[in-house]
């Protein structure tokens, strides 16, 4: 497998040079050069299949050999094993969740096949790999257990102090082990500071090998392609067509998605649910694509303004002629945007006519299929349920006006002591700090 940078296609890349790097250098987003199709007997046979099965036969058929079977296989059993169901709406909708991993968010799925693919290239190596992170609350919840006990590394996540929710503090704080919570004296913007600084630090480059969890490092595409196929399997035998619907921010999950179509998964098209931070419907209405600051929502893992896949997009979609690429991504996406009074109007249907509880992310989702699905009513539609509506405790139940059934992996940290370090906001100490756990 090689990979090219989306800013200059000729500078190819290994996967293990991507996968620790995460960013080539010229700041493009690293894509594999070919991205070879499934065996058809085994896409004839999906049912057959467990999810590792699959997740095993997508992996190889991508990577191409780059690790020897044992080793995927290992990475996989390691980092897929928990299931991602399907549940039935009604004919035309299913819900695919995603939230059964730790962290109770699809997150958990990328952040684990990472921790394990970076371990594997970092095997042999004098040197431990500090994994250093910055969080707001949310993705350091994945990462931090996504990396728990993954061998030779070492992750050292910066929060806000006083900043982030109670379970999300706790998420962070409880594990031990290889991961140390930094609790900063600080805002998040201080914490991401830090953590630059330490990245151009040259100095400490000397001493420490750091590298960074990346949310546009390939390694957290590649896993998320797994679950669509997954997905597929778990859809009755009844010859419609299938289009998945994608609750989306930085676009990652509707790539993998394409990822796994254009492996020959028969999916017939895509549908993007965003909240009004909405560039990329504009961009599949209008073919103007216009980034501007984010805004604030109650789906808030998707308040992005510019998001990072959208260069990978419009690598998949290439065309030659003029506005060529935009006449694809158009034939294969829809994009709806939602607003908040929507997305609450939205939970409270889903739960009154299929006494489903929806998270908000969700429930973007089951808007825009719902819209799509008016001009295209022959079709069955998959939504990504990216997050468990506990997630949003407060929302949810302010929204549906009752209680929400908190997940005992959730709810149990709530016991567990936090172990954290108090750091001042500034640099030096982080950097003092960095280097004293050398000893
Ligand atoms: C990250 C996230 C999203 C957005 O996913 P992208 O891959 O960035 O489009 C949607 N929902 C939830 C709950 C998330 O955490």
């Amino acid at each position: 497998m090689k990979l090219y940078s989306t800013k200059n296609k000729g500078k190819l890349a290994s996967l293990k040079e991507a996968v620790l790097k995460g960013l080539p250098e010229d700041n493009g987003l690293y894509m594999p050069v070919e991205i070879p199709r499934l065996p058809s007997g085994f896409l004839a046979n999906l049912k057959q299949h467990s999810f590792q099965d699959i997740a095993f036969t997508v992996s190889s058929t991508l990577l191409q050999g780059v690790i020897p079977e044992a080793g995927l296989q290992q990475i996989v059993s390691e980092s897929i094993n928990f299931p991602a169901p399907v549940v039935r709406l009604d004919d035309d909708k299913y819900v695919l969740e995603l939230f059964h991993g730790p962290s109770l968010a699809f997150k958990d799925f990328g952040a684990r096949f990472m921790a394990r693919l970076m371990s594997y290239f970092n095997q042999g190596e004098a040197q431990e790999l500090y994994i250093l992170v910055a969080t707001s609350g949310d993705t350091g919840g994945a990462v931090a257990s996504g990396f728990y006990q993954a061998p030779g590394i070492r992750v050292v996540i910066l929060y806000p102090s006083g900043k982030v929710s109670m379970l999300q503090e706790k998420q962070l704080t409880t594990l031990g082990h290889n991961v140390t919570a930094l609790e900063v004296d600080g805002t998040f913007d201080d914490c991401q500071d830090m953590v630059k600084q330490a990245f151009l630090d040259p100095e400490l480059a000397r001493y420490i090998r750091l590298s960074s969890a990346n949310s546009i490092n390939i390694a957290r595409l590649i896993p998320q392609a797994f679950y669509y196929f997954e997905a597929y399997k778990q859809l009755p035998d009844d010859g419609r067509e299938t289009v998945f619907c994608v609750p989306s921010g930085n676009f990652g999950n509707l790539t993998a998605g394409l990822l796994a179509q254009q492996m020959g998964l028969p999916v017939s098209h895509f549908i993007a649910g965003t909240n009004i931070n909405d560039v990329v419907p504009a961009y599949l209405s209008s073919g103007l694509y216009s980034p501007r600051p984010s805004i604030r929502t109650l789906s808030n893992a998707m308040d992005v303004g510019n998001p990072s896949n959208f260069a990978r997009m419009l690598d998949l979609f290439a065309g030659s002629g003029e506005g060529s690429t935009w006449n694809n991504m158009h034939e294969a996406i829809s994009g709806f945007a939602f607003t908040d009074t929507q997305t609450r109007a939205a939970v409270v249907e889903v739960y009154d006519k299929y006494g489903y509880v929806i998270d908000p992310h969700g429930a973007v989702g089951y808007l825009a299929l719902k819209t799509y699905q008016q001009s295209n009513s022959n079709t069955r539609g998959v939504i990504l349920e990216t997050a468990h509506p506990s997630k949003f405790l407060d929302d949810m139940e302010d929204i549906l006006g009752c209680a929400i059934e908190i997940p005992q992996r959730l709810a149990v940290l709530a016991e567990r002591e936090k172990e954290a370090v108090l750091m001042p906001n500034d640099y030096p100490a982080l950097k003092r700090w960095l280097l004293d756990s050398l000893h």
